[in-house]
C-alpha cells in the first residue's frame, strides 16, 4: 500500500458520542487537501463501544486505521502509539472530542509547506470549560515554562503538525513517563506557532480528572527539569547559615542574661519545620527514583490488542 501524505492521529477513550462527527468533519477538511491521509484511532481501553464502532468504520472507510490496546494506559501512551505507526510525511495530533476544530489543520499544512517542521497550536479562547480547569491548565503552562529547561509554548495542548523527521525522533526516545509537548519542543526543528479558539467538548465530559492533571505536570515537571531536587538544598543552606549566624546571638543573649531563649516551643518549631522539609524532600526525591525504576524495569510502554495490519483487506 502506498505511504498516505498526511496521517492524524487521535487517541479516544470512551468517546462514542463524538466519533461519527469526528470523522465526518476531519474527511471533509482532509478531502480538501487533495492528497492521501490516514487516520489512526487509538482505542485507549474504551468501555463504551467506541472500540466496536472504530472496528465497524474502519471496514467502511480505508482511511481509518485502528490501534486498540488491551487497557487504558493514557492519553500520552495512545499517541505514542498513534506516532509508532503513522505513516504520513506529516502527521497531526488531535483530540478526539472535537475542542481542537479540525478546520486548523488547513493552516497547519499551509505552514508546514512554508517549511515548519514543528507547527503547534496555541489556545487563545477556551470554550466550555470550567474556571477550575481553566486557572489549574493556566498555572500549570506557566509553572512549566519557568521551572523547565526547554523552552515549552504556553497555552499549547498536544494539538500539533509535526514533520517526519520529528517524528522519527520522537519515536527513538523511549521513556515512560511522556510529556509529548515537552518532547516536541525539546527536539527543536523550526517551529511555530498558530492562535486558536478551543471549543467546547462535542459531547461526554472530560477523561482528564483532577488525579489525571496532576500526574502529567508530575511527570513534565520531572522529565524536564532537575528544579524540585535544587530546592532542597537551597533550603538547606538557608537553614545551615540562619543557624551559624544565630550561635553568637544566642551566646550573647545568654551571657547578658536574657531570658530569650527559654521554652520549649522555639525548639519544637525548628524541628516540626526542618521535619517538614526533609518530608518533603524525601518525596520529591522519590518522584524520580520511581521514574529511575519504572525506566530500569524495561517494560513496553503499550500494549496492543489489534493493529492496522489486522484491518487491511
Ligand atoms: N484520552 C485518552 N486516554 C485517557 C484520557 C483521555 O485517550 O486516559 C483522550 C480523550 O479521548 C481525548 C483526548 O485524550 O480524545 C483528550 O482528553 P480530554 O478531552 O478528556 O481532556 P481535556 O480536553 O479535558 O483536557
Ligand atoms: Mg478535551
Amino acid at each position: 500500500m502506498k505511504t498516505p501524505r498526511y496521517s492524524i492521529i487521535a487517541p479516544v477513550f470512551n468517546e462514542v458520542e463524538s466519533l461519527p462527527v469526528l470523522i465526518r468533519r476531519l474527511s471533509e477538511v482532509m478531502d480538501q487537501t487533495g492528497e492521501t491521509w490516514e487516520l489512526i484511532l487509538v482505542d485507549d481501553g474504551s468501555t463504551d463501544g467506541s472500540t466496536d464502532m472504530i472496528r465497524e468504520m474502519a471496514k467502511d472507510d480505508a482511511h481509518i486505521r485502528p490501534v486498540i490496546f488491551v487497557r487504558n494506559f493514557g492519553h500520552q501512551l495512545a499517541v505514542t502509539a498513534g506516532l509508532d505507526y503513522c505513516r504520513g510525511d506529516a502527521v497531526v495530533i488531535i483530540d478526539a472530542d472535537l475542542q481542537d476544530p479540525p478546520e486548523v489543520i488547513l493552516e497547519m499544512i499551509t505552514r508546514w509547506n512554508e517549511g515548519y517542521e514543528v507547527v503547534y497550536a496555541v489556545r487563545s479562547e477556551r470554550e466550555g470549560e470550567t474556571w477550575f480547569k481553566r486557572t489549574t491548565a493556566a498555572i500549570f503552562y506557566r509553572m512549566i515554562f519557568r521551572i523547565t529547561d526547554v523552552k515549552i509554548p504556553l497555552d499549547t495542548g498536544d494539538f500539533r503538525l509535526l514533520d517526519r523527521k520529528v517524528v522519527n525522533v520522537m519515536n527513538r526516545m523511549k521513556e515512560k513517563h511522556r510529556f509529548l509537548r515537552g518532547m516536541a519542543a525539546w527536539v527543536g526543528y523550526k517551529q511555530i506557532g498558530i492562535p486558536y479558539k478551543r471549543a467546547a467538548r462535542l459531547a461526554g465530559v472530560t477523561k482528564y480528572p483532577f488525579r489525571k492533571m496532576l500526574k502529567l505536570a508530575l511527570n513534565a515537571i520531572t522529565s524536564f527539569s532537575y528544579f524540585p531536587l535544587q530546592v532542597a538544598t537551597y533550603i538547606g543552606f538557608i537553614s545551615a547559615g540562619i543557624s551559624i549566624l544565630a550561635i553568637p546571638v544566642v551566646i550573647v543573649e545568654r551571657l547578658t542574661g536574657s531570658q530569650a531563649f527559654f521554652g520549649q516551643a522555639t525548639t519544637l518549631i525548628a524541628v516540626l519545620f526542618l521535619g517538614g522539609v526533609q518530608l518533603i524532600s524525601l518525596g520529591i526525591l522519590g518522584e524520580y527514583v520511581g521514574r529511575i525504576y519504572d525506566e530500569a524495569k524495561g517494560r513496553p510502554l503499550y500494549i496492543v490488542r489489534e493493529e492496522p495490519s489486522d484491518f487491511e483487506k
